[in-house]
Protein backbone atom coordinates (compact mmCIF):
# COMPACT_ATOMS: atom_id res chain seq x y z
CA UNK A 1 0.00 0.00 0.00
CA UNK A 2 0.63 3.54 -0.64
CA UNK A 3 -0.47 6.52 0.13
CA UNK A 4 -2.19 9.29 -1.99
CA UNK A 5 0.63 12.41 -2.83
CA UNK A 6 -2.62 14.84 -1.92
CA UNK A 7 -4.61 13.38 -0.10
CA UNK A 8 -2.96 11.06 2.03
CA UNK A 9 -5.13 8.26 2.10
CA UNK A 10 -3.80 4.82 1.25
CA UNK A 11 -4.30 3.00 -2.67
CA UNK A 12 -2.85 0.30 -4.10
CA UNK A 13 0.47 0.82 -5.63
CA UNK A 14 -0.59 0.42 -9.39
CA UNK A 15 -3.57 2.74 -9.32
CA UNK A 16 -2.45 5.93 -12.03
CA UNK A 17 -5.21 8.09 -10.44
CA UNK A 18 -6.37 8.38 -6.12
CA UNK A 19 -9.57 6.47 -6.13
CA UNK A 20 -10.46 9.21 -3.15
CA UNK A 21 -9.53 12.47 -4.77
CA UNK A 22 -8.64 11.65 -8.55
CA UNK A 23 -4.66 13.07 -7.95
CA UNK A 24 -2.26 11.61 -10.49
CA UNK A 25 -0.23 9.52 -8.38
CA UNK A 26 1.79 7.62 -11.19
CA UNK A 27 4.55 10.20 -12.26
CA UNK A 28 6.23 9.54 -15.73
CA UNK A 29 9.07 10.92 -17.52
CA UNK A 30 9.40 10.44 -21.45
CA UNK A 31 12.34 11.28 -23.86
CA UNK A 32 12.62 9.89 -27.41
CA UNK A 33 16.18 9.54 -28.79
CA UNK A 34 17.14 9.27 -32.52
CA UNK A 35 18.96 6.48 -33.55
CA UNK A 36 22.36 7.01 -35.38
CA UNK A 37 21.44 5.51 -38.59
CA UNK A 38 18.74 7.89 -39.92
CA UNK A 39 17.58 5.88 -42.51
CA UNK A 40 17.03 2.70 -39.81
CA UNK A 41 13.90 4.56 -38.86
CA UNK A 42 14.29 3.55 -35.35
CA UNK A 43 14.05 5.40 -32.11
CA UNK A 44 14.95 4.77 -28.56
CA UNK A 45 12.02 5.73 -26.01
CA UNK A 46 12.96 6.17 -22.41
CA UNK A 47 10.14 6.09 -19.86
CA UNK A 48 11.12 7.02 -15.86
CA UNK A 49 7.97 5.74 -13.77
CA UNK A 50 8.11 7.89 -10.50
CA UNK A 51 7.80 6.58 -7.45
CA UNK A 52 8.32 2.97 -8.79
CA UNK A 53 11.94 3.77 -10.12
CA UNK A 54 11.68 1.49 -13.03
CA UNK A 55 13.12 2.55 -16.20
CA UNK A 56 11.57 1.36 -19.52
CA UNK A 57 13.40 1.22 -22.64
CA UNK A 58 11.50 0.98 -25.90
CA UNK A 59 12.11 0.86 -29.48
CA UNK A 60 9.77 2.31 -31.87
CA UNK A 61 9.95 2.12 -35.80
CA UNK A 62 8.70 4.41 -37.99
CA UNK A 63 5.49 3.11 -37.88
CA UNK A 64 4.59 3.61 -34.23
CA UNK A 65 5.03 0.20 -33.57
CA UNK A 66 6.80 -0.84 -30.28
CA UNK A 67 9.83 -3.48 -31.79
CA UNK A 68 11.73 -4.53 -28.33
CA UNK A 69 10.95 -3.23 -24.55
CA UNK A 70 13.23 -3.75 -21.58
CA UNK A 71 12.75 -2.25 -17.93
CA UNK A 72 15.60 -1.61 -15.17
CA UNK A 73 15.41 -1.04 -12.18
CA UNK A 74 16.87 2.10 -10.08
CA UNK A 75 20.21 0.44 -9.54
CA UNK A 76 20.61 -0.93 -13.14
CA UNK A 77 19.60 2.29 -14.90
CA UNK A 78 22.32 4.45 -12.70
CA UNK A 79 24.93 1.60 -13.92
CA UNK A 80 23.87 1.99 -17.15
CA UNK A 81 24.11 6.23 -17.35
CA UNK A 82 27.15 5.64 -15.70
CA UNK A 83 28.43 3.72 -18.66
CA UNK A 84 27.04 5.60 -21.35
CA UNK A 85 28.43 8.81 -19.84
CA UNK A 86 31.84 10.48 -20.84
CA UNK A 87 34.72 8.66 -19.71
CA UNK A 88 36.86 10.71 -17.20
CA UNK A 89 39.75 12.40 -19.14
CA UNK A 90 42.62 10.33 -19.68
CA UNK A 91 45.49 10.95 -17.19
CA UNK A 92 49.26 11.26 -18.89
CA UNK A 93 51.20 8.74 -18.31
CA UNK A 94 54.08 8.98 -15.45
CA UNK A 95 56.40 8.48 -18.27
CA UNK A 96 54.87 10.98 -20.12
CA UNK A 97 55.07 14.16 -17.06
CA UNK A 98 58.10 13.24 -16.44
CA UNK A 99 58.68 14.10 -19.85
CA UNK A 100 57.11 17.44 -19.86
CA UNK A 101 59.10 18.30 -16.82
CA UNK A 102 62.56 17.71 -17.92
CA UNK A 103 61.71 19.77 -21.07
CA UNK A 104 61.10 22.92 -18.99
ZN1 LIG B 1 -6.05 11.23 -2.98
Amino acid sequence: MVRCSTCDRELEAAHRYCPWCAAPQRRKLVEFFRGADPTAGRALRVSRYLPERLVRFSVWDETGTVRAAVSLDEDEAARLAEFVADPPAARPSLLDELRTLVRR
